[in-house]
This record gives C-alpha cells, structure tokens and sequence, in this order.
C-alpha cells in the first residue's frame, strides 16, 4: 500500500529518533498490544539489543521505553513529566503502566542491555510482560528502523519477502517516476507532493498539519537561544553555543554572517535535540536542524517566504526523504551519517530550489548536489551523546543544502548523475561502511577520550 510521507516530519523528543521517539513509541505499540492485559501486568521486562544497548543511554533509550510504558506521547512531552517518570522508576522503583496501572520496576533486573544484534535490524528490542504467577502474558519484538519508524519482526519479514505492494494506489516509488508525473502534468516537487498526499488526507489538514510542524521547528529554534540549563547532559559536560553565537553576530560589517546565521538556526535545534527536548525530527532527530535552518534562513532573508511557502517547502522535503527512506535508509545505525545528516541536506536543498522558482528536475539535481557531498560519512558519535559531532553537522548540513539549491538554479548543463542514483550509492556505501562507524559509538571520533 502506498503510504503518507507526512510522517518524515513528526514532533518528537531527542536526542535520536532511532534510539530515543522509537523505543518510545516500540514501548506505546506494546502497551496497546497488552491491551486490557495492562491490569494483570505484574513485571515487565525490556531486552536492548546491538546499537541500541551500545549508546543506549546516551541516547536516553531506556528512560525513553519507560516514558512509552508510562503512557506519554511525544506532542505532549515537558520537561516536568519526563522527570516525573525517571524518578518513579529510579528512586520509588515504580512504574504507572499506561499512566494506570503501578507496578513494581527494577532498573537493573527489568531492563538488559544486550551486546547481540538480532538478524533483521541493528536497533532490535524485546518487550515482554509477565502475570502474578511469572507467565508470559504478551512478548513482541521491535525494530526501530531510523526516523521514529518501528515495525515488529513480522513487518520486518514482510518487508524482506517483498509483499509491500504500491498497486491500488497512486505511487511514486522513485525520482524518476516523480520526474515523470511532474513532465506530463506540469507540476513542480510541491505540487505533486501535495496531490500524492491528498489521496490519504483533506487540503485543510495537511495545511494544518504542515503549520504545526513549522511551529514546533520555530519553538525549538527560540527554546535554544534561551535555554534553562547552559549545559547539556551528559558525560562531555558541553556548553551550548547558540546563546553565545547570537551575542556575538555581526550583522553590519561582516560579510560572512548570513553563514553564521544559518550556523546558528541549526545549532540552537540541534543543542536543543541534544538536551532531550521536544523537536521535530527531519527526518530524523540527530539532522533535526538541517531542514529548519534552510527555512529559517528563507523566512529571514526571503521576502516571499509566508506559510503558503513554508508548506510547499515541506512537502517537497517530505517527497524527496521518502525515496531514500523507502529505497534506502534515513538511520544512522544502518548507513551511517550520510544517511541522517545526508538525507536531511538533500530533502532542503530539494525544497529551496522548488520554493525558489525550480522545476522537479532542478530540484532533484539540488537534492543529488547535496546528498553527493555526504556520501561516506561516518556515524561516530563521541561517549554516544548525540553532540559531537552532531551539532556542527547541522550547520554543515544546512550550509551545503543552500550551496547544493545554488548551484543546481544556476546550472546550464545536464548533470551525469541522477538522484536515484546517488541514492543507490548512499545505500551501498552504507552497506559497506564498518559497523564501527554506524551508531555503535565503537570507531573514529567516538574512540577518542575527552575527559575533562
Ligand atoms: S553522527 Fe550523524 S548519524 Fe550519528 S548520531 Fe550524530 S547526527 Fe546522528
């Protein structure tokens, strides 16, 4: 079945959409499996495994399982529940089962972290619940594939025989196919986003769900300029930058600082991600600042940028990330950065060549520029803390998005490499790159020691 693309873009929390809103949301999957099983619960027993277990907890993966046991959904996260919960289950050793239900919670006996990687996915967990007399009520096993997607193990073998089928509805599985809708009716990427989403949903929700997204995007972008804490958690003991950064922007004499603004746009998000507030994931949380940033560049120094513009700029993102989400991959475990920063830079410069008056083919050779300048990079990040590198990533991200939108407007000649095919190769290479260097915080920058 053809599905909608607007979930590439969801209000989520961070510091990973891989390792923190999947679990989470693997965790509320399992609370509506249990269904009213929730009042026999006696025990509930979560296994991590692979790269989930590796940088688990700098990921918060586990505090992030006991917010979706707990009953909390992301768009309704603050900081004061998600604290709430962390000290019922760490200090009174209590969980509220779906918010209802109390039961007894040992962190150190409930929750195991395994260093096995189960076959279908590197982000593999198990979660099972256990009655009065220790039997097992209900056991399911999750993936989170990258971008806050799960599926269990059986969508995962379904995916593997092939049985997905795109037939009944009106599809578009690749660039090329995109290309060709946009060639016979005269459409731009936003407009054939629009009319591929409005097969699942009215105008007016997309509209609305498009401004909320925007919203959350602007929110996350102010909430890092005054954060309450100028620390972010964690081992590395890292000082947010963006306050600072603002303070020192020169906006007069500096010919420079349209680059220290965009800099700026991505970290403030990406600081943000990395305290483990809410933002949008873009498509993933680790890139949640790329595609804001390209934005909140346009808004500020675009004079046609309005609302009108801000959706068609997410549609068209949203196209171009479901290509390499359904032909490739948006999570880092499996390709790498490339596949999380990489796809994020591609799906904005994409969306700012199509704001800013380009075709689908101008467009998608935006979107290849981009992607063709991440290919290889590593995911690595330092103590597993979605920081260093990630937060400068960002800024890269969203400066090479405009430079890639750029240079695809302003090309004269025909490109030798297609979108399809760059992201093919992103694939391989990530086939390819050590497991070292995807997520498992056992390779590159990673091995370094910044103790202070
Ligand atoms: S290095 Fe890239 S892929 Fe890895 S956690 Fe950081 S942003 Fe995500």
């Amino acid at each position: 079945m053809a599905r909608s693309n607007l979930d590439i873009f969801k209000i989520g929390v961070g510091p990973s959409s891989s390792h923190t809103l999947g679990p989470m949301l693997a965790a509320a999957a399992f609370l509506e499996l249990l269904g009213s099983s929730i009042d026999k619960t006696k025990r509930i027993h979560c296994t991590l495994y692979g790269s989930l277990s590796l940088t688990g907890r700098g990921h918060l993966t586990d505090k992030a399982v006991l917010w979706g046991l707990s009953g909390l959904k992301p768009a309704a996260l603050t900081r004061n529940l998600q604290q709430q919960v962390v000290n019922l289950s760490f200090v009174q050793h209590k969980l509220q089962l779906g918010g209802r239900h109390e039961i007894h919670f040992d962190y150190r006996k409930d929750l195991s972290f395994s260093k096995d990687f189960l076959p279908e996915h590197q982000n593999g967990m198990l979660l099972e619940a256990f009655d009065n007399s220790d039997s097992l009520l209900c056991a399911q096993t999750y993936f989170s594939t990258g971008g806050g997607f799960i599926k269990t193990k059986e969508q995962m073998q379904e995916n593997a025989e092939g049985s997905e089928d795109f037939s009944d509805n009106f599809s578009i599985s690749n660039t090329n196919a995109a290309l060709r809708l946009c060639l016979d009716d005269t459409l731009n990427l936003a407009q054939l986003s629009l009319r591929y989403e409005l097969q699942f949903h009215d105008e007016a929700y997309i509209n609305e769900y498009c401004a909320q997204i925007w919203q959350v995007m602007q929110e996350a972008y102010h909430n890092g300029l005054k954060p309450d804490n100028e620390y972010l958690p964690g081992s590395l003991h890292l000082k947010r930058r963006a306050p600072s950064m603002l303070q020192v922007l020169n906006e007069k004499d500096d010919p420079f600082t349209v680059i220290d603004r965009v800099s700026l746009y991505a970290m403030a998000i990406a600081e943000e991600n990395a305290s483990g507030a809410k933002v949008v994931t873009a498509p993933t949380n680790g890139a949640c600042g790329v595609v804001p940033a390209v934005m909140l560049y346009l808004k500020d120094f675009l004079k046609e940028f309005n609302a009108v513009t801000a959706r068609d700029f997410l549609l068209t993102a949203m196209l171009i990330g479901s290509f390499y989400k359904n032909n490739a991959t948006i999570s880092g475990a499996e390709g790498g950065c490339q596949a999380e920063i990489g796809s994020a830079s591609s799906m904005a410069a994409a969306a700012m060549a199509t704001v800013m008056g380009a075709d689908a083919f101008k467009a998608c050779v935006a979107a290849e520029i981009a992607m063709e300048h991440h290919l290889g990079l590593t995911c690595d990040p330092v103590d597993g803390l979605v920081q260093i590198p990630c937060i400068e990533r960002n800024a890269f991200g969203a400066v090479k998005a405009i430079t890639a939108a750029r240079i695809a407007l302003k090309r004269q000649s025909l490109p030798r490499v297609s979108l399809d095919e760059v992201i093919k190769t992103m694939y391989l290479t990530g086939k390819d790159i050590s497991f070292k260097y995807k997520e498992t915080a056992l390779g590159g920058l990673a091995e370094l020691s910044l103790d202070n």
